[in-house]
């Protein structure tokens, strides 16, 4: 990647790709394990949602038929490399959602008597809230199921063609605000950066595990990441700004942690690592005080929500599972961060900490999950450019 990495991220980052790859280092090994405790590795996912957006029952498109063209002949590949079984959830990982009178039951399972799990869910949804940047109400829908995320990584699945295509199109459409141009720039400059960035981690993440069909091994693909995300330095430098944004709203809330229980009882370290991953982030990494200033800003702000609860509800019409959970896991970690920069502001101290009380327990886990998304991006950006180096170095 042609970039500078002494170069801010951005005019609303007061720092450096260098100081990111620097400050991930130090994360990386506390951020993977925290997302392997049993609080973090379960997320919870409507399968059965239509997509709100258009007509949506092309079931072909789990298919080969709409199937990415980076392989070359998928008719030749066994069964259980084709995109409808990459694309699927591992075995025995999803669980009938057996909490449904008691949303605290399955963790009070894990926690093993330990009476209190996570404070707020309940609260949270009887609360009709309108400074949510996504719908918590599946998270309490009789339909969701739980999913382990560690069973299911996040890796090349095949899925692609128009299907995904359309999907990519139409959240790169929610970008187009009615509000005034000139003051709404900024506000345009986040919501595209941040799509961009998912799009792009997603890109980075299919492209480091991606399933070599010769071999049968899942390994990093140099050419594919470079096709799609490492030529275009514009696309590198929006992952940066989606951990800068990710990292400034777990910064924000750090003094409003007290009240939340991560299943302490049950895994005390849990939240001591949390406290170590965000005792390493910086203030001035995003200044989010900038985005939204002047009279239309409440205006803006509003349809800026609105539309990013759009983006969460787009994947809903995702045909790939395994696809569709990470974007939502994704979707739910910036619509919280975004809840955390852009809500925590004006309000006094109590309301910050009611703010961050009202977090529910899938709202966190999607939160660190992101942060992990992204992290592991850095990681293998980093990765891929010695690979592009030492094959420079080849030739
Ligand atoms: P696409 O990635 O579909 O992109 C369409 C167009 O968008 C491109 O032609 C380009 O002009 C533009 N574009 C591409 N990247 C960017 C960017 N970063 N910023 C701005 N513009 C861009 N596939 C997997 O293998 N594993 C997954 O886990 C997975 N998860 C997905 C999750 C979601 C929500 C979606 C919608 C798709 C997912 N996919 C996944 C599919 C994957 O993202 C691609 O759509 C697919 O690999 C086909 O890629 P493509 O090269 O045809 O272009």
């Amino acid at each position: 990647c042609k970039m500078d990495k002494d170069e801010k991220i951005g005019s609303t980052c007061e720092i450096t790709f260098q100081e990111i790859n620097e400050m991930n280092k130090k994360i990386r090994p506390d951020v993977i394990s925290l997302v392997a405790t049993d609080f973090f590795k379960y997320f919870k996912l409507n399968l059965y949602k239509q997509c709100p957006f258009w007509e949506d029952n092309n079931a072909q498109c789990l298919h080969r038929a709409c199937a990415v063209d980076v392989v070359e002949d998928w008719d030749s590949l066994p069964e259980y490399w084709q995109p409808d079984a990459l694309g699927s959830f591992s075995n025995d990982s999803i669980e009938e959602d057996s909490t449904k009178d008691d949303e605290c039951k399955f963790l009070d399972q894990l926690c093993a008597g330990s009476g209190k799990t996570t404070s707020s869910l309940d609260n949270k949804l009887e609360d009709e809230s309108n400074v949510d940047y996504c719908d918590t109400a599946d998270f309490a829908n009789r339909d969701s199921v739980l999913v382990d995320l560690s069973a299911n990584p996040e890796r090349f699945t095949g899925y692609g063609g128009k299907q995904a295509g359309q999907v990519w199109q139409s959240i790169y459409q929610d970008n187009c605000f009615t509000v005034n141009e000139a003051s709404a720039s900024l506000a345009k400059d986040v919501f595209y950066r941040l799509v961009s960035g998912l799009h792009a981690s997603i890109g980075t993440h299919l492209s480091n595990e991606y399933l070599n069909t010769e071999t049968g091994k899942w390994e990093p693909n140099l050419d594919l990441f470079m096709a799609r995300v490492g030529n275009f330095p514009e696309r590198v430098s929006n992952i940066y700004f989606n951990y800068a944004i990710i990292s400034k709203a777990l910064w924000k809330i750090q003094p409003y942690l007290k009240n939340l229980e991560f299943c302490n009882s049950y895994d005390e370290s849990v939240k001591t690592k949390i406290i170590d991953i965000i005792s390493q982030f910086d203030s001035r990494i995003f200044n989010e005080d900038l985005v939204f200033e002047d009279d239309l800003s409440l205006l803006l702000k509003d349809e800026f929500r609105q539309r990013f609860k759009n983006v969460t509800e787009i994947m809903d019409c995702v045909h790939c599972d395994r696809c569709r959970l990470w974007g939502k896991v994704q979707t739910t970690g910036y619509a919280t961060s975004l809840k955390i920069l852009f809500e925590l502001d004006d309000a006094d101290e109590e309301t910050k900490q009611n703010v961050v009380d009202k977090l529910t327990k899938y709202e966190l886990i999607a939160l660190f999950n992101t942060l992990d998304r992204l992290s592991k991006s850095i990681d293998s950006i980093n990765n891929f450019e010695r690979l592009y180096n030492e094959r420079l170095s080849d030739n």
